[in-house]
């Protein structure tokens, strides 16, 4: 008699493979798939799946296995841009890869002096925050970069625009026009309706990760259109590389400020977002789609991004490295937490280019000194910041700050550090993009 097998869920897979990952963790694919089907006789599984499995997981890289994980706890995993040109940015940082709990991060290769600009970065994408994201379907800030427009004569009007299938948006330059379109297209009510309830969606749920993939996706389509693979390519490593935590994994820790929507909506928005990108509801709106998606994504991109998890995982991504204002910035995507920073992001360029950050120096910074910039409201006190954090799967934070509050607070003490330098990190935090 044949036995009955089943194929596990990819969840259920995800789930086992990791806590035997987490019991043996010097065990290769092999032993682990072995151990896997010992324990679940009815399984089929292939190598290559769990391999797949383990990798997006970040349990095992290509070329070797991690020594070891600690188990049973959930972080965010990250992994190094190959061949990521940072000259492009600034010669003042490099990147350097720590290890699998904290990932990878920036320091310095040489001395940075106290209020130096160390770099200035444009987003990779930008969902700005809603109130902004308003003002640009008023057409009163740029389509792309989001500086306010004024009455100047070099403002444009989105080309695709006609009186029946109107698009609202205005461009500052020429110039944001011509870079617009590595995105906006996808995202334009005129070229790709299908997108329009994706982003209503979006803006009613206040859900800026969902708009972020959304731009992310976009350009990632656009790009395999192109004749240069290398911009595809290019991408496409920027992006499978931003640290990621998946939803799920975030729904095991605590909500963060209960601002996340739950899974009924995950479900409904990959319905849209599958409808925006993938394969459009009517006929007339896959017709207008396949007009700028001539050439699919090549299979292992497509899978990595349009299944449940996988959106589920992108959703995570974005989540995790918007900057405050919605910016995904590839370089600053690299920085590290500390709750004492010694550089601050500023948006300096209000006038010309407000999407536009300038990263400076807080302080004096040695050579070799990893650089650091805060996730949270640094006016908190060591409690509050570390719920923050924690929401987010970061761990406890450990910096100096933390710990010295920490004993403070032991100690019966108030652990206040409201002194100059906090108010004035927390004034950069608020502002910058619309915030005051
Ligand atoms: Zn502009
Ligand atoms: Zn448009
Ligand atoms: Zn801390």
């Amino acid at each position: 008699m044949a036995s009955n097998t089943v194929t596990p869920s990819d969840e259920e897979l995800r789930a086992t493979a990791i806590s035997l990952k987490g019991d043996n963790p010097s065990f290769g694919v092999a032993r682990l798939r072995a151990l896997l089907l010992q324990e679940n006789s009815s399984w089929t599984v292939s190598e290559g799946r769990l391999k797949k499995i383990l990798q997006s997981e970040g349990l095992i890289n290509n070329q070797q296995q991690q020594s070891s994980i600690q188990s049973a706890e959930i972080y965010p995993s990250s992994r190094l841009v190959e061949d990521l040109d940072i000259e492009r940015w600034s010669s003042l940082v490099e990147v350097k890869y720590f290890d699998k709990r904290k990932g990878k991060g920036l320091v310095a290769k040489e001395k940075i002096a106290s209020g130096e600009t160390i770099w200035k970065e444009d987003p990779f994408i930008l969902a700005p925050e809603w109130e902004l994201y308003d003002m640009q379907q008023l057409s009163r800030v740029c389509a792309h970069c989001t500086t306010p427009l004024g009455e100047s004569a070099l403002i444009v009007r989105c080309p695709a625009s006609t009186s029946t299938a109107y698009c609202p948006v205005r461009f500052c330059t020429r110039l944001c026009l011509s870079r617009a379109q590595r995105t906006h297209p996808l995202n334009c009510i005129a070229q790709n309706p299908a997108s329009a309830p994706l982003l209503a969606f979006a803006r009613k749920n206040n859900w800026l990760g969902l708009h972020a993939l959304a731009q992310c996706t976009a350009r990632l389509l656009l790009d395999a259109q192109s004749d240069d693979q290398r911009l595809l390519e290019d991408d496409w490593k920027i992006v499978s590389s931003l640290a990621v935590l998946g939803m799920e994994e975030r729904a095991k820790g605590i909500w963060f400020g209960g601002s996340e929507p739950d899974r009924p909506t995950w479900k409904k928005a990959h319905k849209l977002y599958l409808h925006a990108f993938d394969v459009p509801m009517t006929p007339a709106e896959q017709k207008k789609l396949a007009r700028f998606v001539k050439k699919q994504l090549p299979p292992h991109i497509h899978q990595a991004l349009f299944p449940y998890e996988e959106f589920l995982r992108g959703l995570g991504r974005m989540s995790l490295n918007l900057e405050g204002h919605g910016g995904l910035y590839t370089l600053h995507s690299h920085l590290n937490h500390d709750c004492d920073p010694n550089v601050s992001v500023r948006h300096f360029d209000q006038r010309t280019a407000l999407s536009r950050i300038t990263l400076v120096a807080r302080r004096d910074i040695e050579p070799g000194e990893e650089l650091m910039v805060t996730y949270v409201d640094p006016n908190m006190n060591v409690r509050g910041r570390r719920n923050k954090l924690g929401a987010w799967n970061f761990g406890t934070c450990k910096c100096k700050r933390c710990l010295e509050e920490e004993k403070t607070e032991k100690a019966g003490g108030q652990g206040s550090m409201k002194d100059k330098d906090m108010e004035d990190l927390e004034k950069e935090l608020k502002a910058g993009l619309g915030v005051s």
